[in-house]
This record gives C-alpha cells, sequence and structure tokens, in this order.
C-alpha cells in the first residue's frame, strides 16, 4: 500500500486548527527551523481510509485467536480506554502542584497497594515502563543492597536457562555477570546445579515462575532457600502472573523482589511499542532504595517522597500513567475472587488445549499440568514430513489466527509456545485445536503446501533477518 507522503498533493491540506488561545511567544531565532515541514497534505476523507487500509493490515487480539506464549495477548477491556481518558486523567500536568492533583495520586497509590497485596511485597514504585525495564530497576535494588552493606563480592546473578531472553540482558545491562544453570528433566530449576553455582559472589537469581515452559517449579521455596543461605537476594520475573494472580504470591514463595507487566496482564493492550509499565515490588529491605518520588498517603492526603537511599529517578516524572489507570480499574472491577478466576480460566485453557492436541504434537513437558501455556516441540514431525515449527506457525495464519511464539524457550528446538489465556471462549478453543489437528494432516498429505503457506497474507514470508537488523522506519523525502 502507499505511504501517506505518497498521496499528499500540494494545497490538499485538511487542517483546520483551533484559533490560539494563549499569547503567541517566537522563540530565539536560533531556535527557529529553516524550512517548512515535510508534511503530506491530503483531504479528511484519504486520511481516513489511509487509516483504515493500515488497519486492515496488521492482526490484532480484537481479529481473532493470539496465543503468542509469554506475552499474554489476552483482550483488554475497552471500558478502561475510556476511563484513562477522562480528562481529569488525560489533562493533568506532571508538573502539577501535589494538592491539584489528588485524585491521580490516589490512583497511583491504590494501585501500588494493590499490586503490593497481589504480589506479596512491601513496597511498590510504578515508575518501569516495561517489563525490562522493571527487572533492571529490581537488579540495582539488589546492587544497591550489597553496596550498602559493603560488600563489593557480589558480582553475579544467577539465571537458569529456560529464562526469558531479557533476564540475562538486564543482568549484564545492570553491571552484573550472568551464571547459567541448566533445566532438570521436568523443566523446572536443577538444585544439585543450583548449590553448586551459589557461593560468596552470589549477588541474587532471577527466575520466571511459571517459567517460560508454562510449569511452575514445585522446589521454589528450597530454591529461595539456596540462595539466602549464600547471601543472594530472589528477584521475581512475574511477566507470567497472569496464572497465579490472586492464587499464589511471589513474596510468600520467597522472593525478594518482582516486576509485574500491566500490558500483559493488567489491562493494557500491547505489541506495537507501547506506552506499558513494569511496576516493581519490593520487601522491606530493599524499600528505601526504590526510584523517586514514591506516592505516600498520609492520613488520606496524597504526597510525593523520596525513599531514603533512593536510586534516583527510573524514568521522567512518575511513568506511564495512563496505563497505571487502566490497571486499577481492572483489578478494582475484578476484586480479589475475579482476580483468582482469570488466573485458574487462563490455566484451565492451556491444559484443555495441550490434552486434545497432545496425541498428534509432541508435548516434551507435558507430563505435569502446564499453567497458563505450554511449548509443543515440532521436530518429531518435521523428521516424518519436513514441515517445521515456522510452516506450522505461517499456516495458521490461513486460518484468521496469529502464530504462537517460535523457536522459544531456546531449550526446545522447533518450539511453538501456545498461551490461549483466559479471555478466548470453549468455541474459539475447540476451533484452534481442529485448525492445528488439520495442519497436522496436511504436513503428511502435502507438506509442500505447508511450507508455501501463508497462502492468504500481504506478506507471507518476509526476510526476518534484514528486517531485524536494518528496519526502514523513517520515511525520508527526495532532495
Ligand atoms: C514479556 C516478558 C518480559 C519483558 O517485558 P517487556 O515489557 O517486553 O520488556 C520479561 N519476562 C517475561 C517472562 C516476559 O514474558
Amino acid at each position: 500500500m502507499k505511504l501517506v507522503f505518497d498521496i499528499s498533493k500540494p494545497g490538499r491540506s485538511s487542517q483546520i486548527l483551533p484559533e490560539c488561545d494563549v499569547p503567541e511567544v517566537m522563540p530565539d531565532a536560533a531556535f527557529l527551523r529553516q524550512s517548512a515541514p515535510a508534511l503530506p497534505e491530503i483531504p479528511e476523507v484519504e486520511v481516513d481510509r489511509h487509516y483504515n487500509e493500515l488497519a486492515q493490515e496488521v492482526f490484532g487480539v480484537c481479529d481473532g485467536f493470539y496465543p503468542l506464549g509469554s506475552c499474554t495477548m489476552k483482550y483488554s477491556p475497552k471500558v478502561n480506554e475510556t476511563i484513562a481518558a477522562l480528562p481529569g486523567f488525560a489533562k493533568i500536568h506532571p508538573l502539577q502542584p501535589a494538592e491539584s492533583a489528588q485524585g491521580a495520586l490516589q490512583v497511583m497509590s491504590e494501585l501500588s497497594s494493590a499490586l503490593a497485596e497481589i504480589t506479596g511485597m512491601d513496597a511498590v514504585s510504578l515508575q518501569p515502563a516495561a517489563g525490562a525495564h522493571g527487572e533492571y530497576t529490581g537488579l540495582l535494588l539488589i546492587r544497591e543492597y550489597h553496596l550498602s552493606r559493603g560488600d563489593t563480592a557480589r558480582t553475579k546473578i544467577i539465571v537458569p536457562d529456560s529464562a526469558h531472553g531479557t533476564n540475562p540482558a538486564s543482568s549484564v545491562m545492570a553491571g552484573f555477570e550472568v551464571v547459567n544453570v541448566v533445566s532438570n528433566a521436568e523443566g523446572g530449576v536443577d538444585l544439585d546445579g543450583l548449590r553448586e553455582a551459589v557461593g560468596p559472589d552470589t549477588a541474587g537469581l532471577m527466575l520466571t515462575n511459571p517459567n517460560t515452559l508454562g510449569l511452575f517449579d514445585p522446589n521454589i521455596t528450597e530454591i529461595c532457600k539456596i540462595i539466602h543461605e549464600a547471601g543472594g537476594l530472589c528477584y521475581y520475573d512475574g511477566a507470567n502472573l497472569n496464572p497465579i494472580m490472586g492464587v499464589m504470591r511471589p513474596g510468600d514463595m520467597g522472593f525478594d523482589c518482582v516486576h509485574v507487566n500491566l500490558h500483559k496482564t493488567f489491562s493494557t493492550p500491547h505489541g506495537g511499542g507501547g506506552p506499558g509499565a513494569g511496576p516493581v515490588g519490593c520487601k522491606e529491605l530493599l524499600a528505601k532504595f526504590l526510584p523517586t518520588p514514591v506516592v505516600i498517603d498520609s492520613e488520606g492526603r496524597f504526597e510525593l517522597s523520596r525513599p531514603e537511599s533512593s536510586l534516583g529517578r527510573m524514568k521522567a516524572f512518575y511513568g506511564n500513567f495512563s496505563v497505571m489507570v487502566k490497571a486499577l480499574a481492572y483489578i478494582k472491577v475484578l476484586g480479589a475472587e475475579g482476580i483468582a478466576e482469570t488466573a485458574k480460566a487462563s490455566a484451565l485453557n492451556a491444559n484443555y488445549m495441550m490434552r486434545k492436541l497432545d496425541d498428534l504434537y509432541f508435548m516434551p513437558y507435558g507430563q505435569a499440568p502446564c499453567m497458563h501455556e505450554f511449548v509443543m516441540d515440532i521436530a518429531p514431525l518435521e523428521h516424518e514430513t519436513g514441515c517445521s515449527a515456522m510452516d506450522v506457525a505461517k499456516r495458521l495464519l490461513d486460518f484468521g489466527m496469529h502464530a504462537p511464539t517460535m523457536y522459544f524457550p531456546l531449550i526446545v528446538h522447533e518450539a511453538l509456545m501456545v498461551e490461549p489465556t483466559e479471555t478466548e471462549s470453549r468455541e474459539n478453543l475447540d476451533r484452534a485445536i481442529e485448525v492445528l489437528r488439520q495442519i497436522w494432516q496436511e504436513c503428511h498429505d502435502d507438506p509442500e503446501f505447508v511450507k508455501a503457506s501463508p497462502h492468504d497474507a500481504a506478506i507471507g514470508r518476509p526476510d526476518e533477518v534484514t528486517a531485524a537488523r536494518h528496519p526502514v522506519v523513517r520515511w525520508i523525502p527526495e532532495a
């Protein structure tokens, strides 16, 4: 399709700007641009059609089944968007005095308390803008903790091999060295390997539980104990909180610090770059290091305050406020019972799909019940038919379904990681099961047809390496 710049014709602009209602002030000449900006000039109806066409080229959770594992692409209630867009929330200024923004501060205070309750933590910072940003913040808290005690030898973070890729990356960014521990045959952390890995240089452990195989590690309290006895702290990657919220708490498992992804679990749509939020919760021993400011409730009046030994700011102002409004609305509507019900339904849906497919597809960790997602290994199917995980994923697109996460976790070579989420109905799950079973049959009957898929998409199989390494994201006018 054409770019908005390609359909532009000089003089066809549709801009009707309101009159300026503040005094006009010209900036210094040094700040004035030398030439007019190259803005497209298009009548309003063409702008409308252009964006509609764009919207039809993409696939979102409102178009169909979107089982992208580890991403929790569930439906986010639209009413929360309306609430976040109320002028009282959307039009406040971050530099407004606290007395004039009490409602906004109350939202932040109530959300912090709710997240502390859900995660089993004592204090929360809402500042981080994403999951990985939360990880980085939490690791800095752990670093500050050790340094404040004069313990400079703790330079290593232990990360299991089933971790999300952001975990080792955040550890390195926070100045730590990463020590990998391998998984045991059940997909959990190998306890003997962990005991060997810890020592006086252990700053902490980073763990996702349920992990990226969709499995809850039954040894979790023992794992935390091993780390604590070695003098380290435990960080919980809570991006996968969806199947355990309201049922079990990272704080009770023994973790000292956690982030959650509001844009996965708590009603902010995602994919496409945000905004999101990755609040960090911590136990009392880390609270004084939290980013500044935090909101405190002093007898019904809300104030911004700097924690005693704050590590500073992680983001301008207070974080992504509109995302916080949506999360609080979601939590309040569901309530404690609804949150637990949501979690259980996400696990039920994943187990239902896994069991309806495991006679055809190989589930390498399918012995135990899964949590919110399960991993299929396409290697045996590829061996029989030549069709890979990529081919199965591409063929799904022809049925109006998004592909699952592919080739992740890395410990399963031809992985397809399926997370159906709790917002899909029984009928939708049955349809997805039927389609996956049909694709399995097609792989056997006509593998070339599957390998040539998708047959109906605007873009079929792009050069993904070039797209990732050399993306063209800017239109540059011809000179
Ligand atoms: C999504 C995810 C993250 C990272 O979250 P972002 O908001 O994308 O930075 C970290 N860990 C796990 C397990 C995740 O699923």
